[in-house]
């Protein structure tokens, strides 16, 4: 901490001034900074990113009232300041932090003072093994092309994990035999339940058809840099990461879904020879493997490599060196309603922090595009209103989670307590399949809707939204509430 202080002391003389700073090129972050530019205009805002690409929302469509759907582009750092000319965007690495002079310092020596700083730093996947060179995870651009390199010459891939990257990323590779391991009872369980798992099971050993019509989503640029670290410190990526790989391997697709299972140990070659373990074959004949997986369940898969895709841990150690920043259970920096951290001028929204304020019933934390952006706008709200001595309230975003995404390529949106979050099993869940179409799941408590699970397209994400958030007595519908000839909509004429 001397060492950190002197450090701060001896780059004191060539401070530049500013009054809001920001950390992180990400979507919390460049959110921010844009709704600076509309509140506050006149003021000079900074934002210091380690990676030289930052990530703009485009093509916003409200999908509810609540929920947009939107697309993401990567662009160079300077782009954001040419449009935004109050604002100034440095390419480099905080490294250090001094809460009381309210100053920031960066890997390249500068320092840069502000009146209110916003964390929005990120966040930095989990990963078994990290030094491994058999176990690749997937965070930036960079780590998405080397994951698609390695792939091509593979037959078999171990996929460790259960949330929404290591979901599609099981639907998007084709070619190649996946042992799936996850540590629940069913796939996707983050977001789904064992119903809807069931739902897109059938769809798991299904080749995926190639689309030969371009995506309308974003496309990512390649950063070429080999520093390693702003490899590390490269912004999340998001939806349709992998529109623009070819993930395709050797060999023809199976999926074997190994559930309530982590992986015990990773071995090489002469590792695995040396054990005399016994082998879970998929094939009579296997050859040699370059890697092999224990897992905790005692089958050993042998593999051409493992992905790691377990969860992110949010990026605060470089910022709690020397400063009282508390930190949640899932170790982001608590912030309260007004997204301030325990330290005075010091905000914090996206991955890195975790909300300390007493959430709505309807609404928790995903690390999430959507809440990135929420946060990121709400934010920039926060700390305009403290500079100007103005009072905001809460918005409205946070009274109801909401998210949509692709499952094995369909639509999803989920809604409120879309698992039964919170509910401790005293909920009914009203439910309509229609096999390989739709899905929709009702989660039910005396009688009022509190979340919604909607596969395919259902069209009722607004009307199930209306009542999530009204609280409807819907008792007297019963069951019949999800029948096709009940027209919900009609109750809100
Ligand atoms: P990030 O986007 O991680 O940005 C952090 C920024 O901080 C970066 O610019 C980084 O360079 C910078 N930084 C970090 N440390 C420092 C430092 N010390 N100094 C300066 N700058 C620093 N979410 C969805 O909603 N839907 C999806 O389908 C989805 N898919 C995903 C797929 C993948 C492969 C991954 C990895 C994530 C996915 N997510 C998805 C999650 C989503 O990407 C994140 O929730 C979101 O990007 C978080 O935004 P953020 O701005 O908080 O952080």
């Amino acid at each position: 901490e001397e060492g950190h202080q002197s450090m701060m002391a001896r780059v004191e003389p060539n401070i530049e001034e500013f009054t809001y700073v920001i950390v992180g090129g990400g979507i919390a972050g460049v959110t921010c900074a844009e709704h600076l530019h509309i509140l506050h205009p006149e003021e000079r805002t900074l934002v210091i990113t380690a990676s030289p690409m930052i990530k703009t929302v485009t093509n916003i469509l409200p999908v509810t009232k609540i929920l947009e759907s939107f697309d993401v582009e990567e662009r160079p750092a300077r782009q954001l300041q040419d449009t935004y000319p109050n604002l100034t965007v440095v390419k480099d690495t905080v490294i250090g932090l001094d809460s009381a002079k309210q100053h920031v310092l960066t890997s390249s020596g500068k320092c840069f003072s502000f009146q209110k700083l916003c964390l929005c730093n990120g966040a930095t996947p989990k990963i078994i093994a990290p030094n491994s060179p058999h176990v690749v995870w997937i965070r930036d651009t960079e780590s998405a092309q080397q994951f698609q390199a390695r792939i091509q010459n593979a037959k078999r891939i171990l996929i460790i994990g259960n949330g929404g990257i290591a979901t599609e990323m099981v639907y998007e590779v084709r070619e190649i035999e996946i042992i799936w391991a996850i540590k629940d009872r069913h796939m996707t369980a983050h977001f789904i339940d064992p119903g809807a798992a069931e739902f897109l099971r059938s769809e798991l050993n299904q080749e995926k058809t190639p689309t030969s019509a371009p995506t309308k989503r974003t496309k990512f640029t390649v950063d070429n840099t080999k520093n390693t670290e702003e490899h590390q410190l490269g912004g999340a990526l998001g939806p349709d990461w992998h529109a623009d790989l070819e993930l395709r391997g050797k060999a023809q697709r199976t999926v074997t879904l190994e559930t309530e299972v982590e992986v015990a140990r990773i071995m090489e070659p002469a590792e695995f020879n040396k054990e005399g373990k016994t082998l879970t074959l998929l094939h009579d004949n296997e050859e040699e493997w370059p890697v092999y997986a224990e897992l905790t369940n005692g089958k050993v898969y042998g593999c051409n490599f493992i992905v790691s895709a377990i969860g992110v841990t949010p990026n605060t150690s470089e910022f709690t060196k020397g400063n009282n920043l508390e930190l949640g259970e899932d170790g982001g920096f608590l912030v309260d309603d007004k997204m301030k951290t325990s330290v005075k001028n010091i905000f914090a929204a996206g991955d890195v922090c975790s909300p300390g304020w007493k959430l709505a019933k309807h609404w928790f934390q995903m690390r999430l595009w959507t809440q990135a952006r929420h946060m990121g706008m709400y934010v920039a709200k926060c700390m305009w209103a403290e500079v100007v001595g103005e009072e905001v309230y809460q918005d409205f975003c946070f009274e109801l989670f909401v998210h949509t995404t692709k499952f094995f390529g369909h639509k999803v949106i989920l809604l409120g307590l879309f698992n039964g979050q919170n509910l401790s099993d005293k909920y009914e869940v009203l439910l309509r399949v229609t096999k390989g179409t739709e899905y929709v799941k009702c989660i039910m408590e005396d009688g009022r809707l509190q979340g919604a699970v909607l596969i395919g397209e259902t069209d009722l994400e607004e009307t199930f939204e209306n009542l999530i958030l009204d609280q409807l007595d819907l008792s007297h519908f019963g069951a019949d509430l999800l029948h096709p000839g009940v027209d919900i909509e009609d109750f809100f004429d």
